[in-house]
């Protein structure tokens, strides 16, 4: 940065992914020296920020879009176990970082909250009774319990269960050892152990404006408060610029992001502060999607746990806003367009009718519709005891697909140049929770050639590294107890 100090690796973005990877690559290179560019004042403050997302430890204990109906009426487990696994991998990692005193004591970002699956109707108690002896059977899943009794649904979830019809029918699953995660305290945890290890430079308020490749990544960089223009350059930068990354690929020029477009999802929460009302409930509630519905806007009833302080939160209600980021601007969808990726938006446009129409109507649903919904999950609930909070915006991905021109997709995905030397990572799904698992796969993507070299350090960073936790019972649960032992949650043993 018209400095001497010259990188061998950029982060653009303060978020959990920059974090995750930057923490992973010193572990795995002491020597190795990071810059990093930060548009907002400090770091964690977008999506990874505790209240712009849900906080949810996504290990698919409770998310029913994890685990379709085939057509022939069986449960396809395959999605959940791989993101059980990926969380697994998350968990491996920081109880490494708690050990070695990287991280703070975990309490400040980790709790033990159930994870609940609860439905309601006779159809819905068929399907949620099927999936549950299905994962049950699986040694990942073999806390699950099931449960239709009234009784125990009362002590599981006495808020959900208090003033609902008694001829109700209802069912709930439950996982003892899910998580909420505080992801902003974590990320900023992160950074300071970075800051206090050295060879790391840090520079908040300073946004990335462009970047052009001349032999390595030249990055041109604007300091927000005096509009002053900087330059700095890699051989390797990561863009963990959350919503920002589709247009940093786009200025980047490199082929391989032609085609991509974004598709921004914003959300509303009601949150409830109310510690008498909190305090009933303890666990995470997701309920079934409606139909149309993009896979993240499942409603939900959760137990919150941001600076040593409970809340409830409920929702998401999914939102229009042009935006690609919360702090973003009204221009950014537009700024995206470009003569190679119109076609796919116009192919998604086509083929998504049904959650277009479902955005429409969440975008005008009053606040008397979203209360009503909050009832269904909470039926005594008080109007006076929530608010309504923005959450964070996310960018679902566009990407080109030979049979019909382009697919919306719910996942992430990173996309690299055809040397690696530029990687930056699109879309928001499963999320903050698998920022581990995206982080090794951009190191083996990326640094290839050090794999053999770094994969003892790899192993003792994350024991399970290599090995499948989905086919091998004792490893898994060997693993789930030294986490539960280190990070001090009730984590599945
Ligand atoms: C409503 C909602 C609910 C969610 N719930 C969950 C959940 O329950 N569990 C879960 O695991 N995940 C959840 N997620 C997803 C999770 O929050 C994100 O996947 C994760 O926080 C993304 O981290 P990130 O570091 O990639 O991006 P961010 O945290 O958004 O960080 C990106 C950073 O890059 C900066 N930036 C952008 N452009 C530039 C630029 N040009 N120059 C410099 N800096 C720039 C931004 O200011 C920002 O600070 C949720 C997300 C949302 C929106």
């Amino acid at each position: 940065m018209d400095s001497p100090f010259q990188p061998d690796v950029i982060l653009v973005g303060a978020g959990i992914m920059s974090a995750t990877v930057g923490v992973l690559l010193k572990e795995l290179n002491p020597a190795l020296t990071i810059e990093m560019f930060e548009s907002l004042e400090g770091a964690g403050l977008e999506s990874s920020s505790a209240w712009n997302n849900a906080g949810t430890g996504h290990a698919a204990n409770c998310e029913l879009n994890y685990t379709p109906e085939e057509k022939e009426g069986g449960i396809d487990i395959s999605k959940a176990l791989k993101v059980n696994e990926a969380f697994d991998l998350s968990l491996q990692f920081w109880s490494y970082l708690v050990k070695k005193r990287a991280l703070p004591h975990p309490e400040t970002f980790i709790h033990s909250v159930p994870h609940i699956s609860f439905v309601t109707g006779s159809e819905n108690v068929a399907f949620l009774k099927k999936r549950y002896e299905v994962m049950a059977k699986h040694h990942c899943y073999s806390s699950m319990e099931y449960t239709e009794d009234k009784a125990k649904l009362k002590e599981w979830i006495p808020l959900v269960m208090e003033g609902r019809d008694a001829e109700e029918r209802g069912a709930a699953t439950r996982v003892l050892g899910g998580t909420d995660i505080d992801f902003g305290a974590l990320t900023r945890s992160l950074f300071e152990h970075l800051e206090r290890i050295g060879g790391f430079k840090v520079h908040y308020a300073h946004r990335v404006v462009d970047i052009c490749r001349k032999g390595s990544w030249h990055l041109k960089i604007k300091e927000i408060k005096t509009g002053q223009i900087k330059f700095s350059s890699s051989q390797f930068v990561f863009l963990g610029a959350g919503g920002g990354v589709l247009s940093l690929l786009q200025k980047s020029d490199i082929p391989e992001i032609k085609g991509y477009a974004g598709f921004p999802v914003s959300g509303l929460w009601l949150r409830c502060d109310d510690l008498k009302v909190a305090q009933r409930h303890q666990a995470k509630v997701y309920g079934k999607a409606s139909i149309g519905s993009p896979p993240m806007s499942v409603p939900h009833l959760d137990t919150r746990i941001v600076n040593g302080k409970r809340s409830l939160l409920f929702g998401p209600y999914a939102g229009f806003s042009s935006k690609f980021l919360k702090e973003g601007s009204f221009l950014d969808l537009f700024c995206s367009i470009r003569p190679g990726n119109i076609g796919s938006l116009l192919a998604v446009a086509r083929d998504n009718v049904a959650l277009t129409k479902y955005l429409i109507t969440q975008v005008f649903q009053s606040p008397r519709h979203r209360f009503a919904s909050l009832q269904e999950y909470y039926p005594n609930a008080k109007l006076e005891e929530w608010r309504l909070e923005t959450a964070g915006q996310r960018v679902q991905i566009i990407k080109p697909d030979p049979k019909r021109g382009a697919i919306l997709q719910f996942g992430t995905e990173l996309i690299s140049a055809s040397d690696h030397s530029l990687v930056g990572l699109l879309g928001a799904s499963p999320g903050a929770s698998i920022a581990v698992s995206i982080a090794l796969e951009l190191v083996e993507r990326c640094f290839p050639s050090k794999l053999t070299e770094w994969l003892p350090r790899l192993r003792e960073i994350i024991p399970s590294y290599g090995k499948s936790l989905i086919d091998n019972a004792e490893l898994c649960k060997q693993i789930r107890s030294e986490i539960a032992e280190t990070l001090k949650t009730a984590i599945d043993k």
